[in-house]
């Protein structure tokens, strides 16, 4: 935290607000339009960058809204539908305007082509999204150049700014995800000359990885981690190590895409000193999607990375009717909320916390994702060594979520253990 004042000039302005978003994708747009219906004033949501719509602006396949506006669309008219609407319900939205950092007092100062301002709200929504780990992230070592992106900066580059990509790319994940990126260098005229995955199978539909390999002649390379990128101005080839034999494969691409392994975009978050979740790096919430601090709320991909479309604007749709409830009553729970501790290879789940007599959680289900392939097994949930509830779990997917049930919650003893969730063998 940190007043962010600007330097020797006059005090950043100051305004208030009753509820103030970061955010303007599906979470943020659904949130703030809720909020309005439910008769909260004034709301404003800041949006970074041009435009508001979040990922589905720049993410021009089909594919969106069957959860929430019960109609299946493209990205972008998706992403135009729910800002219709949030403007049409009164929401103050404001694009080119980041939030930076918190004062001291809660306020959150923004950053716009004006200037800098501080906004003070009775409550905070963050639904900041997630984003894919770049390859920096990955740790993959090599030479460091162009023509290195993730599935975002693709489709930023190709659907947003028309730059011309490359002509060969190989793309790094096996996840839905992955599958996007390939339809996004197909549109843009690159070959797509390998897929490959240090996984041992492919992590999304049969029918997507049928699509891939015969209808798209692109080959799917599983078992095989990323050793190094090498090229001098521009990619020229990547290596690749089967994880069994330890063989190399060097395979001559000058673009290269990383897709999937998604991070919460939680820098605000930590700069407020809120929990976060090990893993993920989500911000921790309980079942009303509160964080660890009195009149901030988080919803959509920052708090599950990464989840579809309409799963976001579903949780921002009940942080809405949290917050509202929240300024009626001008109340925050006074106990200290219970974290759930996912065991590997159970990475996160959400909601990451729960309240004693919490009821209900936005989903009706919590969500978890694992980090490798699991057959089956069984599901544990237990606190302090007490198996509150335990349940089967057929198979679980890297990329792909697993829901577990509601209903034990009442067994969770306030006070004491963490609650930890995780996968135990059969027998
Ligand atoms: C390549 C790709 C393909 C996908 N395909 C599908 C699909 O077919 N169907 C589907 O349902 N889902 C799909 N998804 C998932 C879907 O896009 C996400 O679930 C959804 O966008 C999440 O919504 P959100 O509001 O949580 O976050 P986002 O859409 O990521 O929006 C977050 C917004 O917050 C803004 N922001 C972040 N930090 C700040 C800050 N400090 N100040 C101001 N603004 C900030 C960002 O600029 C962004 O606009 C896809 C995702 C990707 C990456």
């Amino acid at each position: 935290m940190g007043s962010a004042e600007p330097a020797g000039g006059r005090p950043a302005p100051r305004s208030q607000a009753d509820v103030c978003i970061v955010g303007a994708g599906p979470a943020g747009l659904t949130a703030a339009a809720n909020l309005r219906r439910l008769g909260v004033d004034r709301v404003v949501v800041v949006e970074r960058e041009v435009a508001a719509g979040g990922i589905p602006r720049h993410s021009h396949h089909t594919g969106y809204g069957l959860g929430d506006l019960h109609r299946l669309l493209t990205g972008p008219t998706y992403a135009q539908r729910l800002v219709t609407r949030a403007v049409r319900a009164g929401v103050d939205l404001r694009v080119e305007t980041s939030a930076l950092d918190w004062t001291d007092d809660g306020a959150v100062t923004l950053s716009a082509p004006v200037g800098l301002s501080h906004l003070q709200a009775r409550a905070v929504l963050l639904a900041t999204g997630c984003r894919e780990r770049p390859r920096a992230a990955r740790l993959v070592p090599g030479t460091r150049p162009a023509g290195v992106f993730t599935t975002g900066q693709l489709q930023q580059w190709v659907y947003l700014k028309h730059w011309p990509v490359g002509r060969r790319a190989v793309v790094v994940g096996a996840e839905h995800v992955s599958f996007s990126a390939l339809l996004t260098l197909r549109h843009a005229g690159v070959q797509p000359v390998a897929m490959v995955t240090q996984h041992p199978r492919v992590q999304t539909y049969a029918a997507l990885r049928w699509i891939t390999a015969s209808a798209h002649g692109v080959p799917v390379l599983t078992g095989q981690s990323m050793v190094t990128v090498l090229g001098r101005s521009r990619v020229e080839s990547i290596v690749t190590r089967d994880v069994v034999t330890g063989e190399s494969r060097e395979i001559p691409c000058d673009t290269v895409v990383f897709t999937g392994e998604f991070v919460a975009e939680s820098e605000l978050a930590r700069l407020g000193g809120l929990h976060l979740n090990a893993e993920s790096r989500a911000p921790r919430v309980d079942g009303g999607q509160r964080t660890s601090r009195p009149g901030v709320f988080a919803a959509g991909n920052v708090v599950h990375p990464a989840e579809t479309a309409s799963a976001a604007a579903t949780c921002g749709a009940l942080a809405a009717r949290a917050i509202s409830e929240y300024l009626a009553a001008e109340a925050w729970p006074r106990d200290d909320p219970i974290p759930l501790i996912p065991e590997p290879p159970v990475m996160w789940v959400s909601p990451s916390a729960l309240r004693p007599r919490q009821t209900g959680v936005p989903h009706g289900h919590y969500i978890l994702r694992v980090s490798e392939f699991v057959r089956a097994a069984r599901l544990e949930v237990s606190q302090g060594g007490s198996v509150l509830w335990s349940g089967a779990l057929k198979a679980a997917t890297p990329g792909r979520s697993v829901h577990l049930d509601v209903g034990w919650e009442a067994s969770v003893r306030a006070g004491s253990d963490p609650v930890t969730i995780r996968v135990r063998p059969l027998g």
